[in-house]
């Protein structure tokens, strides 16, 4: 059986699971800290939880990983917040874009600021995009970044980072991996455990244990007041911080595998675009995906903890498991989501449609 990998963050969702346009939820405690990898179809995640978004992060504008994007939009933009959105490069222009489609009321509590990244060769370009100065037309920045920087970090708060590595699909294309700093992380399998429930106390609490305050510290929460010391041997545990790796839509081979190997070193957990089976190396190569056999590689040379196979082409519908299996020859701590895949493959003679995302 795999092992349950190190969980810190209060929820880590393949929203679509491994078969359906690949999406990748990881919520924090506090209100606006979620991260979403990708932003192709994403019905499953309710408005309130897209409102939960402290960033975004689209590995490329291909339509599986874009689709979604106005859902995001629409379920921030009546907030004032700052929504971080990184890309490769185009990334400005096309959000922009997108976002100018749309006619605007411009209400007065509509504050959204859009923060828009692309990273290129060379440099991270940045934009932001008002609502509260009604749209102005953005000012682009850039920051150069040293060519030796194959993972350079594209996000950051207190608790984590982000960095990102550009690979080689047939798009620009990104990977991405979360870096969370060592020190006091949320047990979020406690959390959800109970009893207390989850709310503005547990940043507090986890900001005080961060700053080292005495066991006796009372925690006020619904009212009652909680030792800090007993709520951190229960919800609480002091980690290295897990890695978490997102990597999809890539070739492996020599232009991409340096990056990668940095990214996904000794990562807790790596979820990896298995577009295609070994026997279809010629099609991976074509359409510069990976294969389940080069995930497998990847997550053995990385010396990963744990593998989640996705991004499945639907040629492989009926017989996603042999995916599965063939990565699991190679690296045993595979493992692949298939329910929420299989409700997320249209129905019918469409089933039969082969998507090249
Ligand atoms: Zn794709
Ligand atoms: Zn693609």
């Amino acid at each position: 059986m795999p092992q349950a990998p190190q969980r810190t963050a209060t929820e880590m969702q393949l929203v679509n699971g491994s078969a359906g346009d690949p999406l990748l939820f990881v919520d924090y405690p506090a209100r606006d800290d979620a991260l979403l990898f990708d932003a192709g179809e994403n019905g499953n995640l309710s408005a309130g939880r897209l409102a939960d978004l402290a960033a975004v992060f689209l590995s490329h504008h291909h339509v599986d990983h874009l689709v979604g994007f106005d859902r995001i939009l629409r379920a921030n933009l009546d907030r004032d917040k700052d929504l971080h959105v990184v890309g490769p490069e185009g990334t400005i222009d096309r959000i922009s874009a997108r976002v100018r489609t749309y006619d605007y009321p411009f209400f007065p509590f509509q504050k959204l600021r859009l923060h828009l990244t692309e990273v290129r060769a060379n440099e991270l370009r940045s934009a932001v995009l008002e609502w509260g100065a009604k749209l102005p037309e953005p000012e682009i920045s850039a920051r150069s970044l040293a060519p030796k920087d194959l993972t350079p970090t594209v996000f950051e708060n207190g608790l984590l980072r982000v960095e990102a590595a550009r690979v080689d699909h047939t798009a620009p294309c990104l990977a991405f991996a979360i870096v969370e700093t060592p020190g006091f992380h949320v047990d979020g399998q406690a959390l959800r455990e109970g009893p207390l429930r989850p709310g503005g106390w547990v940043s507090r609490a986890l900001a005080m244990l961060r700053e080292g305050q005495a066991d006796e510290t009372p925690v006020e929460i619904d009212g009652g007041l909680f030792p800090l010391g007993r709520l951190r041997d229960r919800y609480f545990r002091k980690t290295r911080g897990a890695r978490i790796a997102y990597v999809v839509d890539t070739l492996w081979g020599d232009a991409s595998r340096p990056a990668l190997m940095e990214l996904c070193r000794r990562a807790t957990r790596l979820y990896c675009d298995s577009f295609y089976a070994q026997a279809d190396l010629k099609k991976a190569k074509t359409h510069k995906h990976m294969t389940a056999t080069q995930a497998a590689e990847l997550a053995r040379d990385a010396q990963v903890e744990h593998l989640t196979l996705i991004h499945f082409s639907n040629r492989y519908s009926g017989r996603y498991s042999e995916l599965g299996a063939e990565a699991a020859a190679i690296f045993p701590n595979t493992s692949a989501d298939l329910d929420q895949g299989a409700s997320q493959a249209p129905p019918g003679p469409a089933r039969r449609r082969r998507r090249e995302g």
